[in-house]
C-alpha cells in the first residue's frame, strides 16, 4: 500500500508538470487508473488512496469487480473492445464507455438502457494505419456521431484513441484532438479526450488529453492474466 502511494502521487506530480508545461491547468485532466487483471482489492487500495476513476478493459471482469465492489462515487470506465452481446452487462456496470467505435454497438448499448437513463460514451478513432484494430476510422467517425446524436439514452462525451505502435505519440494525439474539433462542431458538449497511458501521457497532455487512462506506472505490473 505504500508502494501504491508513492506511485500514485508520483505520477500524478508528472501529470501536474507536464499540464505545467504546456500552460494547462491540472484541474480539466482526470487520472484514470486502469486495474485491469488486478484484484478487486486493489481498487480497493485505490479508493482509499482518493481515486475515483477507475478503468477496465473486459466485461467479465468488469462485472465480477462491481459486483465485489460497492464504493461511494467510485466510476467506472470501460475501455475495452466491446462485443455487441455484452452491451447489457457494459451498459449496467460503467459509467462511461470509452470504446464505441461502430453504429452496431451504439445501437445495442441504446436498446438495452432503461427509461430516461443516460451512459456518457466516447468514440474511439483507429489512430494506425491497420483497419483490424480497435476503433472507428477517422473518415467514419462523423457518420458514427450524427448516429449516436440520434439516440437519446447515449450521451456523447467525446473522443478515445490509443497511439500507434512504433510511432511518435504525439502527432497522432494531435490528429485525434483535431478530430474531437471536428464532432464539438456537431456536439459542443463533447469536450472529452481520453488519451495517453504510462508510456505517453505527456505528449497526450501537451495535444489537449482530457482523461488519461494510466495503468502499471501506478498498479506496478499487471499479473499474468494466465
Ligand atoms: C491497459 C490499457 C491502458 C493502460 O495501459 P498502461 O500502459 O498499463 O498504462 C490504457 N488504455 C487501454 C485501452 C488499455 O487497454
Amino acid at each position: 500500500m505504500a508502494d501504491l502511494a508513492a506511485r500514485l502521487s508520483a505520477i500524478d506530480e508528472e501529470i501536474a508538470d507536464a499540464a505545467r508545461a504546456v500552460g494547462r491547468n491540472v484541474d480539466e485532466i482526470t487520472r484514470i487508473v486502469v486495474t485491469k487483471f488486478h484484484p478487486a482489492s486493489l481498487v480497493r487500495d485505490l479508493y482509499a488512496l482518493g481515486v475515483r476513476d477507475v478503468g477496465e478493459n473486459r466485461q467479465q471482469e468488469l462485472t465480477a469487480k462491481r459486483a465485489e465492489i460497492s464504493l461511494d462515487g467510485l466510476r467506472w470506465h470501460f475501455i475495452g473492445q466491446a462485443q455487441t452481446k455484452k452491451a447489457g452487462a457494459i451498459r449496467r456496470d460503467a459509467d462511461a464507455v470509452h470504446s464505441v467505435d461502430r453504429i452496431k454497438l451504439a445501437d445495442a448499448l441504446h436498446r438495452v438502457a432503461e427509461p430516461d437513463a443516460r451512459l456518457d460514451v466516447l468514440v474511439q478513432v483507429n489512430l494506425t494505419d491497420d483497419q483490424g484494430r480497435g476503433g472507428a476510422e477517422p473518415s467514419e467517425v462523423s457518420h458514427l456521431v450524427e448516429h449516436i446524436l440520434g439516440l437519446p439514452s447515449l450521451r456523447l462525451r467525446g473522443i478515445m484513441g490509443v497511439a500507434p505502435l512504433g510511432e511518435e505519440p504525439r502527432p497522432a494525439f494531435e490528429r485525434l484532438h483535431r478530430i474531437g474539433a471536428e464532432i464539438r462542431a456537431l456536439e459542443p458538449g463533447a469536450t472529452w479526450m481520453s488519451a495517453g497511458m504510462t508510456g505517453d501521457f505527456a505528449d497526450a497532455i501537451a495535444a489537449g488529453a482530457t482523461h488519461l487512462r494510466i495503468g502499471s506506472a501506478i498498479t506496478g505490473p499487471r499479473p499474468d492474466r494466465g
